[in-house]
């Protein structure tokens, strides 16, 4: 065989995902996995049994239709409006997907040509990068600075080019906790019609924003008929392994991201589809219960880490909070997480992996608090012995 590399270079250096080398580490060491964001209790038991119900009825057991069962677009339209105040078209408006990572990737390449530049925070989720790398794309960075990471509007301004297509956003955001204000989404907003840039948008923890309130970017003036919206049932009801999410956008764009999902997967999981389309009409206290009950989380996880001697950036949603290890004496985030298992019996993830620019995460380490109460002290008694 010749000695090229059998990955090819727009992939180079993506090798596993670092939520599953640290889940993998967790399993190895028997630490305690706050690393990988997965609640370590399921969601609610009705929405399980909708799930088996349709299993045993044989609804979803063959081929679903390609854009997703109607039942489960209708409820996305629905639960659009009822949280939103938006009106989607079930048939022509929303796309079902196999959970938000597939919209992503199915959207940058419906959406890019090689060469095209996407702007998008940094700290990245990290399927963004793969994303655009994927579709032959360049990113471009906007950094986020602790400590509140808000985006700089006029560096963001300074970045497009003629050859930026689309802004990549998302709100809460993954790893840092940052929820855009409505002052920061409508100055995005205007540079996107002013620059005539298309908007992803990842919107997957639209129901867990702790402080501050949830602004679905299209509903900005001038967004509509250039957004695609992308959210998810994985966070929101708390089976992550479900793996069905959505795309709602005009026809035009949903019309692109259909022809590139359709042979990514064609379709996600039948069975799956049904159950959520009855978790999207939970009452109210379901959304608000979930969001208050990780709030709790969130807060004792940030005292533990404070008491502990981290530095604890505020984290307004999402299921991470981002801390800073110089306080702890530490100089690298990489390091540290590698070491962290063996020396206390904890996971968590170096923010500096999501990063183009490692020096401004170089010391911030993300951990997730989507986990019991009692997992929480345990893991923060154990992380005390780092300054004892
Ligand atoms: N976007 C962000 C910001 C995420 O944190 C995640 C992880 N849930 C995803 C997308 C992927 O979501 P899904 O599991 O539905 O593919
Ligand atoms: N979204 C999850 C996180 O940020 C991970 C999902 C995944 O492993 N792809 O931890």
């Amino acid at each position: 065989m010749s000695d090229r590399p059998l990955l090819n270079r727009r992939l180079d250096g993506l090798g596993t995902t670092i939520f599953a080398r640290m889940t993998a580490l967790a399993a190895e060491t028997g630490a305690i996995n706050l690393g990988q964001g997965f609640p370590d209790t399921d969601g609610p038991e009705a929405v399980r049994e909708a799930a088996v119900r349709a299993l045993r009825e044989g609804r979803g057991n063959q081929y679903p239709p390609g854009p997703g069962i109607p039942e489960l677009r209708h409820a996305i339209a629905e639960h659009q409006q009822r949280f939103h105040g938006l009106r989607w078209d079930p048939d022509t408006e929303v796309l079902v997907t196999a959970g938000a990572t597939e919209a992503l990737a199915a959207t940058l390449l419906a959406l890019l040509e090689p060469g095209d530049e996407v702007i998008a925070f940094e700290p990245y989720y990290d399927s963004y990068t793969a994303g655009i790398a994927m579709a032959g794309a360049v990113r471009v960075p906007l950094t986020l600075r602790a400590p509140d990471f808000r985006p700089d509007i006029d560096a963001l301004r300074a970045k497009v080019t003629d050859r930026t297509r689309l802004l990549l956003l998302n709100s809460p955001h993954n790893p840092t906790g940052m929820v855009l204000s409505r002052a920061e989404a409508e100055a995005i907003a205007e540079l996107a019609v002013e620059r005539d840039l298309l908007v992803v948008t990842d919107e997957v923890y639209e129901h867990l924003v702790f402080d501050g309130e949830h602004v679905p970017f299209v509903s900005l003036p001038g967004m509509r008929e250039r957004t695609v919206s992308i959210s998810s049932a994985g966070k929101t009801f708390s089976f992550t392994g479900w793996k069905v999410g959505w795309v709602t956008a005009a026809p035009a764009l949903i019309a692109a991201v259909r022809t590139t999902k359709q042979f990514l997967t064609y379709v996600s999981a039948g069975p799956f589809q049904y159950a959520v389309a009855e978790a999207l009409r939970l009452p109210e206290d379901y959304f608000t219960g979930l969001r208050d009950d990780l709030r709790a989380k969130r807060d004792l996880l940030s005292a533990g880490l404070r008491d502990a001697g981290f530095t604890v950036h505020p984290s307004a949603g999402t299921y991470f909070v981002t801390t800073d290890v110089a306080s702890l004496g530490e100089k690298d985030g990489v390091e540290f997480c590698l070491a962290l298992p063996e020396r206390c019996g904890v996971v968590a993830v170096p923010n500096a992996v999501f990063h183009d620019d490692a020096e401004a995460g170089r010391t911030q380490v993300r951990f997730a608090f989507c986990k019991r109460p009692d997992v929480l002290s345990e893991a923060v008694e154990r992380l005390g012995r780092l300054s004892a």
